[in-house]
């Protein structure tokens, strides 16, 4: 056996855990484990190595260059599919710490939840959902499971990332492929990145949709959530200009956000006693904001759903977008030939529309663009 030189002669991250986490917070030392085993650090708890893993992995680093809303193309203030990831986190391990869950889970889900998500955004979902409508269907969610578990190809002794079983059941949770009668409702550590992931993009398309002049600040004033952030922001400043006045009705709403959803969480905790993982899994879902705030984030997102996500701008560069995956999934499919060695290599198993399907998918934006120029040029 070789000589483990990092070792400090204790469990660093047991000890920290036992120390700081909540009875109701999921503890590393009760994980159910890697599917392949693996000899565990000592300098390193199993989720700080998910989280590592998964920042490392190739599918993450292109979030870079997919689009989250906007393209590319839009400009390079707003935000990619990497920096909403990196908002999700930011805020979901703000509530961890304030909940004292466990941050190193929260972070590892976080940083996860959206590296299933094909080029072009919702359209390019849509597109390749369209493709594989007699073959399963696409879904981001499930992408990413196919990602982690399959298609990530970085260490010899096993396929994908060999996370531990409480991340694959967080992110099988948000693909809707878990036995809820089984297993109850998921850990906290995965209801607050949902509840995370939510209220980043309820901030932030707004912000971003505002600097790409596809909204106006006096539109937005029919908004109860925004109206209502306004006025407390107006409340302590008198003299912002546009700018100033937008970003900090942006930090205002995240705040607000924030605040509701952890009164909410504490509140259900004490008044439903809960005191171990096992109580959460009984429960309902307690990570959800309090009424009032749930009634504005729907008319939100209800707005940004009418005025933003389908604004004509939007629209005729989603369709373009389209019809690039679409003219990409024909030509492959017709010639699975033309797809890269390591796609070639899951026809077997998987048939060739979702080999093709992977592969479409994890393209970014601009690699899926100059792709299609070489796929279609004779
Ligand atoms: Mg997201």
């Amino acid at each position: 056996m070789p000589l483990d030189v990092m070792s400090l002669g204790f469990d660093i991250t047991r000890e920290r855990e036992a120390a700081l986490l909540a009875p109701f917070a999921m503890h590393s030392a009760d994980s159910a484990g890697r599917k392949h085993l693996e000899r565990s650090q000592s300098y390193r708890g199993p989720y700080q190595r998910d989280r590592d893993r998964i920042l490392h992995s190739a599918a993450f680093r292109r979030l870079s260059h997919k689009t989250q809303v906007f393209t590319g193309e839009m400009g390079d203030y707003h935000r990619t599919r990497l920096t909403h990831t990196l908002e999700v986190a930011s805020i979901a391990r703000t509530l961890a710490r304030a909940l004292r869950l466990n941050e190193d889970l929260v972070e590892a889900l976080a940083l996860a939840h959206d590296i299933g998500h094909p080029p072009f955004g919702h359209s390019g979902e849509d597109v390749l959902d369209e493709c594989l409508s007699n073959g399963g269907g696409f879904d981001h969610n499930r992408q990413a499971l196919r990602i982690v578990e399959l298609l990530e190809n970085r260490y010899p002794e096993f396929p994908g990332l060999n996370l531990s079983a409480e991340v694959l059941e967080g992110q099988s949770h948000r693909a809707g492929k878990e036995d809820k009668n089984q297993i109850g409702s998921p850990l906290l550590e995965v209801q607050i990145v949902d509840a995370a992931d939510s209220i980043a993009y309820d901030s932030h398309d707004v912000d971003d949709a505002l600097e790409l002049g596809l909204l106006q600040l006096a539109q937005l004033l029919e908004v109860p959530l925004w109206r209502e952030a306004a006025a407390r922001v107006q409340t302590r400043f008198t003299d912002l200009d546009d700018h100033q006045l937008r970003r900090a009705i942006v930090h205002e709403l995240i705040n607000w956000q924030v605040s509701d959803l952890l009164s909410i969480v504490a509140k259900e905790i004490e008044d439903r006693n809960i005191g171990s993982v096992a109580d959460v899994r009984q429960a309902p879902i307690l990570a959800k904001p309090s009424p009032e705030v749930a009634e504005h984030k729907l008319r939100l997102e209800r707005f940004l759903y009418d005025r933003v996500y389908h604004h004509p701008a939007l629209r005729a560069q989603r369709d373009l977008a389209a019809q690039k995956l679409r003219d990409m999934f024909q030509v492959l499919t017709s010639d699975s030939s033309r797809l890269p060695a390591k796609f070639q290599a899951r026809v077997a198993q998987d048939g060739v529309p979702r080999a093709v399907a992977d592969y479409l998918a994890g393209m970014t934006d601009r690699f899926a663009v100059e792709e299609h120029r070489r796929l279609t040029s004779a």
